[in-house]
């Protein structure tokens, strides 16, 4: 017969009024008592990834070990070696291994159910359309393309076809960008009156980012994200846009591309953005939420890791504490929810083409010197 203790250790209780003292020692059933095996979902979407480049290699594709709902089974790329190494890395048959020529045979290839576009921006709407007319679901970059009407193609392509159209913002899937959200939402610091945001790197070149006919430049690249959060924050769209612009001429690598763009957002009720991002100034990636009563601070807010969210009112500052999740696979678990239990995605090519509007009206603001006013509503 087993003392009580020892039933209770045995069955990973600790009898009340125990001595902290006097733990069992060696773990009951030869486990530890808090392991939390991993759930066996059902089902599984299978993604086909597409352009194994710097985000694709080192950052998508260990997701998926991170990722409950979406396995690697299929790749894109024009480089067939890179494309068997990293095949063999993930468990993937070489036979779906794709080209750029042979792309459009995975219309026959049951073994892919979702396509992720992580090309250069001027190839995103090409290869999109073509997924969408294969059959497939498409996740797709950000920025969703390079126009306002390539975006509009690519919403009426998944319409066309039946398919399902999400835009890759993974901080629509993570933690402290969602907690801002909710507590602006509920007026935590109050009426909101200004958003203030950075988004900032070196990029030297080669890079696609420094390409005009790939679709770089910094507001695409990185500047996307303050406009992006400055609509995800306020939930409203901008009415008017200006912006300026600093192309440097003695430096080779801003020949195409400026180096720097600093734009204002004015929002119909009364909320004003200003936001700045740079290819030629050193890291920084925050963001600041002004209210009538206090205000939140998120820096860095559009980093993969280590994100840090401080709530300032008068009475003095918290810092909150989350738990933080692997972005791209809560994104990509995100949209095979979606697409295995026939979900809408939380961002679709609507999303990608507000965007772009924006991105458009700031391009067309800093050439004229003007102010851009954009439309209240635009139909896709
Ligand atoms: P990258 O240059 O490292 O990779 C681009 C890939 O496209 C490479 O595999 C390259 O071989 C392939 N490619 C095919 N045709 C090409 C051509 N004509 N010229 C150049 N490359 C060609 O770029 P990346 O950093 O992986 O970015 C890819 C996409 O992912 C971009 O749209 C970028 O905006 C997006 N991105 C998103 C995030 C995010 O946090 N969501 C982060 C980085 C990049």
């Amino acid at each position: 017969m087993p003392t009580r203790r020892s039933f209770l250790a045995a069955a990973g209780l600790t009898a009340a009024g125990a001595r902290a003292a006097d733990p069992p020692l060696a773990p009951p059933d030869r486990q530890p008592p808090d392991l939390v095996l991993p759930d066996v979902p059902a089902r599984q979407a299978k993604w086909a990834v597409v352009g194994l480049g710097k985000l694709a290699i080192e950052e998508i594709m260990p997701a998926f070990g991170r990722a409950r709902l979406a396995k690697p089974t299929a790749l894109v790329s024009g480089h067939p070696d890179k494309a068997r190494r990293v095949a063999a890395a993930y468990g993937i048959d070489p036979r779906h291994i794709y080209s750029y020529d042979t792309f459009d045979r995975m219309r026959d290839d049951a073994d892919i159910d979702v396509v992720y576009v992580v090309l250069p921006n001027s190839m995103h709407a090409e290869y999109t359309v073509r997924a969408l007319r294969a059959g497939k679901h498409v996740l797709c970059e950000k920025p969703m393309a390079t126009t306002v009407a390539e975006c509009r193609d690519m919403i009426a392509a998944g319409r066309e076809a039946g398919r399902k159209l999400m835009i890759a913002y993974r901080l629509r899937y993570e933690p402290f960008n969602q907690t801002v959200i909710r507590l602006c939402r509920e007026k935590a610091v109050g009426e909101l009156r200004t958003f203030e945001a950075s988004n900032n790197q070196v990029t030297p070149a080669p890079n696609i980012r420094l390409s005009r006919a790939l679709g770089g430049g910094p507001v695409q690249d990185v500047g996307i994200y303050c406009i992006n959060a400055a609509r995800y924050v306020t939930g409203q769209e901008p009415a008017e846009v200006t912006a300026f612009e600093h192309r440097p001429r003695d430096i080779a690598r801003f020949r195409e591309v400026p180096a720097s763009v600093a734009f204002q957002l004015r929002f119909a009720s009364g909320v004003l953005a200003h936001c700045d991002c740079s290819f030629d100034a050193a890291e920084s990636r925050r963001y600041r939420v002004h209210g009538t009563d206090g205000f939140l601070d998120l820096d860095p807010a559009f980093s993969y890791r280590g994100l840090r969210l401080t709530v300032a009112k008068p009475s003095g500052r918290e810092q909150v504490s989350l738990t933080e999740v692997n972005h791209f696979a809560a994104e990509m678990d995100h949209f095979s929810d979606c697409v295995l239990n026939g979900h809408d995605p939380r961002t679709p090519g609507e999303e990608g083409l507000a965007d772009m509007r924006v991105i458009a009206a700031i391009e067309e603001a800093a050439r004229t010197n003007r102010a851009v006013p954009l439309p209240p509503a635009d139909p896709a």
